[in-house]
């Protein structure tokens, strides 16, 4: 769908305001089960990538060649991948098996989301504002279950709380982008670093590694108080917290200063 169509659609549906309850249920004995697993337009944010290539205990090359198709967002030219259906006739999604979803625990955000849709753009003082609305489709019979939920039930249950702030931070890098690029999109060499950093966190860890990235950097805000080797440690340990340094790390490249990084050599070792 064309992004002015996306966003018109997105503007239409009702909004759900937090405390308001609605009614759904999706299990195996709904007469639609595994409808909603086809034909599917599935953006894939980094998050995703990250926790799908945990699942299938893959490289991220591996992921992006097998599952993936490439592009970026039209506005922005930031990298943006989908997920790859099967080919027709049944253009199913690949993890889609006779008894469901095949990843369930590392599904993506918006399999998680699903029926709500969620709108997100910059909030004030760095924050960021979101709203949601109920996606109702005719082929879906969930809305006919008796179990009550809001927004913040449903999102407990989920568990995409991990995927919000993740994919809130991409947002907020490209809301970043558009207010200094003046309609320009981003370059290239930038795009190529973007993708490497943000969608491919074994390779982030080599290029931390084999440059000695962290020792040409100065810490702050949330680093201000963490030695480097600890720091160091937990980036090869932990892809949570490798993919939440590739954020402030693009952040620091493309804009010469971050919240958390700095150029400077401050207190190197
Ligand atoms: S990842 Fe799982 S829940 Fe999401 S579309 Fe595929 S089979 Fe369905
Ligand atoms: S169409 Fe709705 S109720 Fe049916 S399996 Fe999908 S989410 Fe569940």
């Amino acid at each position: 769908m064309h992004k002015d169509a996306t966003r018109a659609f997105l503007e239409n549906m009702p909004t759900l305001n937090p405390g308001e309850e609605f009614w759904f249920a999706c299990h195996p004995g709904v007469p639609c089960f595994n409808a909603c697993c086809s034909g599917l337009t599935m953006p894939l944010t980094p998050y995703d990538v990250l926790r799908l290539c945990q699942g299938l205990d893959i490289s991220s090359e591996s992921f992006i060649e097998d599952y993936a198709v490439p592009g970026s967002y039209e506005d922005s030219g930031f990298p943006l991948l989908h997920l790859r259906m099967d080919p027709p006739p049944t253009r199913s999604c690949p993890f889609l098996s006779a008894s469901g979803c095949s990843v369930y625990e590392h599904r993506s955000s918006a399999c998680r989301t699903y029926p709500l849709g969620r709108a997100t753009m910059p909030g004030e003082k760095g924050g960021v504002a979101e709203h949601y609305f109920l996606v109702r489709e005719e082929h879906c019979k969930g809305f006919a279950g008796q179990k009550r939920w809001t927004i913040a039930t449903w999102l407990q249950d989920q568990g995409i709380e991990a995927y919000n702030r993740m994919n809130d931070r991409y947002m907020q890098l490209m809301a970043r982008f558009k207010a200094v690029a003046g309609g320009a999109v981003l370059s290239e060499k930038h795009a190529t670093m973007t993708l490497l950093c943000l969608y491919q966190q074994d390779r982030f860890a080599d290029l931390i590694r084999s440059t000695g990235l962290l020792s040409r950097v100065g810490l702050k805000g949330a680093y201000a108080d963490q030695p480097r080797e600890a720091l160091f440690a937990a980036l090869m340990d932990d892809p949570e917290a490798r993919l939440a340094f590739a954020f402030d790390w693009v952040e620091l490249v493309l804009f010469g200063e971050s919240a958390n990084l700095e150029p400077a050599l401050r207190d190197a070792v």
